[in-house]
């Protein structure tokens, strides 16, 4: 936004701690939204729900190295610090920015251990260490900002249940607040991983959305979930996808489901396309 100032950066934890205490001492409420970088609208939106719960508009940026495994793209994931910080400019009220060294300092050994949604057999199954490093990670930064609410993109859905459930677990004194996936105009969900994507990939990419939406309305019409599925993971492989899973489970827990009703259902994909692994969900 030209014309609005630039969002102040806070390299350290100290610095974070001072600066949320200051507003905290004078009422202001405070809220978190995590991001590994390589802003886009999606991580805007969030922002900007998130002054819709506070006063205060802390986003961190951090490429977290422990929710990479090992043939993952941690090396090459994109890193825009600049152009983030531009993307905040009258969004957000303080970007923290942490090095590695000082999220994991020599000699850290602690990690949050997880059951429940993080064992659904979505993203665990193919990614086993990944929700530890996220865990682990989100609770380090709820409790260095200590916000009043946090932000948590539906995009990453088995995500953002996975921090529901860790939040409850542990007391920690925050209000998990979901945002909606936000879409290019072909229905593609906005990620930072799309930049991968060949100008080819890129047309076929928003195939995921277009077959998930598919497969809802098979489930809606009264299509046995393990058909509606199954119709969905060959729609995509046809397209030229490696399906990891695509599977309809019950919204909360994540667990599976035999037949649609009564349950809330949430439709849930991962898919590679050449060297992208794209993953996409929507509600039933
Ligand atoms: P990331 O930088 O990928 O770790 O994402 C940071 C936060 O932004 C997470 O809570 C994501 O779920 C959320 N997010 C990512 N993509 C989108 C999107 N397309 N729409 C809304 N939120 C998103």
């Amino acid at each position: 936004m030209p014309g609005s100032s630039p969002v102040a950066t806070a390299p350290t934890v100290a610095e974070l701690r001072r600066i949320v205490d200051g507003w905290r001492r004078d009422g202001l409420k405070v809220a978190l939204v995590p991001t590994m970088g390589a802003l886009h609208a999606g991580h805007v939106s969030l922002a900007r729900l998130a002054r819709e719960h506070a006063d205060r508009v802390v986003v961190s940026i951090f490429v977290n190295p422990t929710q990479f495994g090992p043939s993952e793209d941690f090396g090459r994931y994109p890193r825009t610090l600049q152009d983030d910080l531009e993307a905040l400019r009258g969004v957000g009220d303080l970007a923290f920015t942490p090095a590695v060294e000082a999220m994991y300092p020599a000699g850290f050994a602690t990690t949050i251990s997880l059951e429940g949604p993080a064992t659904a057999g979505l993203e665990d199954r193919f990614r086993p260490t990944h929700f530890a490093g996220v865990a682990t990670i989100v609770a380090k930064l709820l409790i260095q900002a200590g916000p009043d609410a946090a932000l948590f993109g539906e995009k990453d859905y088995q995500q953002l249940k996975v921090i529901t459930r860790m939040v409850a677990d542990l007391d920690l004194p925050v209000n998990i607040v979901p945002g909606p996936t936000l879409r290019e105009e072909d229905g593609l969900a906005m990620s930072s991983r799309n930049r991968y994507l060949s100008a080819d990939e890129r047309t076929v990419a928003p195939t995921i959305y277009r077959v998930l939406s598919t497969v809802a309305d098979h489930l809606r019409g009264g299509m046995a979930p393990a058909d509606a599925t199954a119709r969905g993971r060959q729609a995509l492989a046809a397209e030229g996808f490696d399906v990891d899973y695509l599977e309809a489970r019950e919204a909360e827990s994540l667990n599976p489901i035999e037949s649609v009703s009564p349950a809330s259902v949430r439709l849930l994909a991962a898919a590679r396309l050449g060297r992208t692994r794209l993953i996409d969900n929507i509600a039933v």
